[in-house]
């Protein structure tokens, strides 16, 4: 499929391709030239990071990044959409990108097949415009959300545990995961997916939410979801919206932070590590 050779000009392909989101106001072909020069980051080709891919992959985002350190398992299928039968095996960055460019060849898909740590996370980011967090585990978790208030970075938050999920986004300045959970709980006060379940359509819900928020953050529409956070309970279909605001106590972005360096829980908690834990 041809690219364009002058970026600022939509080919009449990429102008079929992009029509629906082209015909609306707010994104037009300005819009489309915008998500097509962006860059953002997943981390996670599991659960959550499945249909976040695909939306910005059908979107047209131009660079999406793929952090996982996992191969596939049988029992990522019931949810992880990103892998076919046939991955059983393989690293789930090969299995994404070829999913996403078969979506959209357009599309220039960076896996990067490593466990994020407090040594690589800084380097990593630093390519990136937007980070959306699909972690399946406390340890990277918190080391996202350091790294990216480290780095001034947007950060588009999302959660899954058996039929309840979470989202929020973590603007510079606006809060972090931190204002709201200052420290993870201890090893084993919290069940894994693994050893509670997830119920697989719930990671489209949250998913499709971090697109979302993703695609309007670079487009700058709306209202994003900082200072929000979204509560959905699956089985009872009750979505509630909780207002938080920078905790001037939280410990990374308060006004007198206690943690000023990145810190890898697993080393010291007793934690699993995340190769041991199934997305
Ligand atoms: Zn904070």
């Amino acid at each position: 499929m041809a690219k364009s050779k002058n970026p600022s000009i939509l080919t009449p392909e990429q102008i079929l391709r992009y029509s629906r989101h082209i015909i609306m106001p707010q994104v037009g072909g300005l819009g489309q030239k915008r998500l097509m020069a962006s860059r953002v980051l997943l981390v996670g080709a599991g659960g959550l990071g499945s249909p976040t891919a695909m939306y910005l992959a059908a979107a047209g985002v131009g660079t999406i990044g793929l952090v996982d350190g996992d191969v596939v398992d049988l029992s990522n299928l019931q949810r992880q959409l990103l892998h076919d039968t046939d991955d059983v095996g393989r690293p789930k960055v090969d299995s994404a990108r070829e999913r996403l460019q078969a979506l959209n060849p357009e599309v220039e898909v960076v896996g990067h097949q490593v466990m994020l740590t407090s040594d690589n996370i800084m380097g990593i980011i630093a390519d990136y415009d937007i980070v959306v967090n699909g972690a399946d585990n406390f340890p990277t978790r918190y080391l996202v959300n350091d790294a990216c208030y480290f780095a001034r970075k947007p950060l588009v938050d999302g959660s899954i545990l058996l039929f309840e999920g979470q989202a929020t986004v973590f603007l510079p300045g606006k809060g972090c995961y931190r204002c709201l959970y200052p420290a993870p709980p201890p090893p084993g006060a919290v069940p894994s997916c693994a050893e509670a379940g997830v119920f697989g359509a719930l990671c489209a819900t949250i998913g499709s939410i971090q697109a979302t928020e993703t695609i309007k953050l670079i487009l700058g529409i709306g209202d994003s979801m900082a200072g929000r956070l979204l509560l959905y309970d699956a089985l009872a279909m009750d979505f509630r919206m909780l207002r938080y605001r920078r905790d001037p106590k939280c410990p990374v972005c308060g006004d007198a932070p206690t943690i000023t360096r990145l810190i890898d829980y697993e080393a010291f908690c007793g934690m699993p590590t995340p190769a041991a834990v199934a997305h």
